[in-house]
């Protein structure tokens, strides 16, 4: 079971690695650069080397790795300002993890901001597809969203419509998260009602291409399509149904990745401890 957290790189890049070594992960995430800015200083070759060397001395898959686009780029936005500045960010952002070896990168998929799903989504695949175009190696994951309000992709049916238009197809994956999921409708609560979600996806993209999975109980209730995190069993969705989440993944062997909140009621470390224990 590869399994870890969204790890913080406080100090530097290699620090993460660090973070992550030490809370046991086989497996971490991290923002290569501030997630709630436009711009982050280059990662230096030094860096870059300093980070590969620390994950190497650990026992840390270099495919259990990943990383997560920072919050403010809109892929689907149509305010065309907005929408060229998020395509250059997302190429910077690809060449930032070839630099340092992550091969995969999670994205939003963005607001269409009233104009229409339809619309969205065009904007969307196209610069998804530019991205890819111009950068190389790294696997590019949409994540299913919460369905909040202008947002796509929270219904597989419509994420398999944006993940079958994209090109090269063996640049795109996808990055499911348990608490969006749960929030957009899926029953993640009952084993049975897992097992169909999961069918479900299966038969509209295909388990092969999850290469990340998000594992977040949900403070939200079911279909509420509120994106709040919430400890592992202590949520709406709970430990039943996050236990069938985390064996179905184990058998396809998808790295899992927490990104449950920070605070007082439990640690990152004892929330992986819950979800080894559902395994
Ligand atoms: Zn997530
Ligand atoms: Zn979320």
């Amino acid at each position: 079971m590869q399994i870890g957290h969204h790890v913080s790189i406080s100090g530097s890049l290699a620090n993460a690695v660090t973070n992550a070594n030490e809370r046991e992960c086989s497996a971490f995430q991290i923002f290569t650069g501030n997630p709630r800015g436009w711009y982050t200083k280059d990662i230096t070759d030094e860096e870059a080397l300093k980070f590969k060397n620390n994950l190497s001395q650990t026992n840390i898959d270099r495919f259990a790795t990943v990383a997560h686009m920072p919050y403010l780029p809109n892929l689907s936005s149509p305010e065309p300002p907005v929408y060229e500045k998020s395509i250059k960010a997302m190429i910077r952002e690809v060449k930032r993890c070839d630099q340092i070896g992550i091969p995969f990168l999670v994205t939003h998929l963005g607001s269409h901001k009233g104009t229409g799903a339809e619309k969205g989504i065009k904007r969307l695949t196209s610069a998804l597809i530019e991205v890819a175009e111009k950068t190389k190696n790294v696997t590019i994951l949409l994540e299913n969203t919460a369905g909040q309000k202008n947002s796509v992709g929270s219904n597989f049916s419509e994420l398999s419509e944006i993940f079958s238009s994209l090109k090269p197809a063996d640049r795109f994956g996808v990055c499911i998260d348990t608490c969006h999921a749960f929030a957009a409708g899926y029953d993640l609560k009952h084993e049975k009602n897992v097992k169909s979600a999961f069918d479900e996806f299966d038969k509209e993209i295909g388990m092969e291409h999850i290469k990340i999975l998000h594992l977040n109980d949900s403070k939200g209730e079911l279909g509420s399509n509120l994106d709040r995190h919430e400890h592992i069993g202590m949520g709406h969705i709970g430990s039943t149904g996050l236990g069938k989440v985390i064996k179905l993944m184990n058998k396809n062997k998808t790295p899992i990745i927490l990104e449950t909140p920070i605070d007082e009621r439990r640690s990152d470390f004892e929330d992986i401890g819950a979800a080894k224990e559902l395994a």
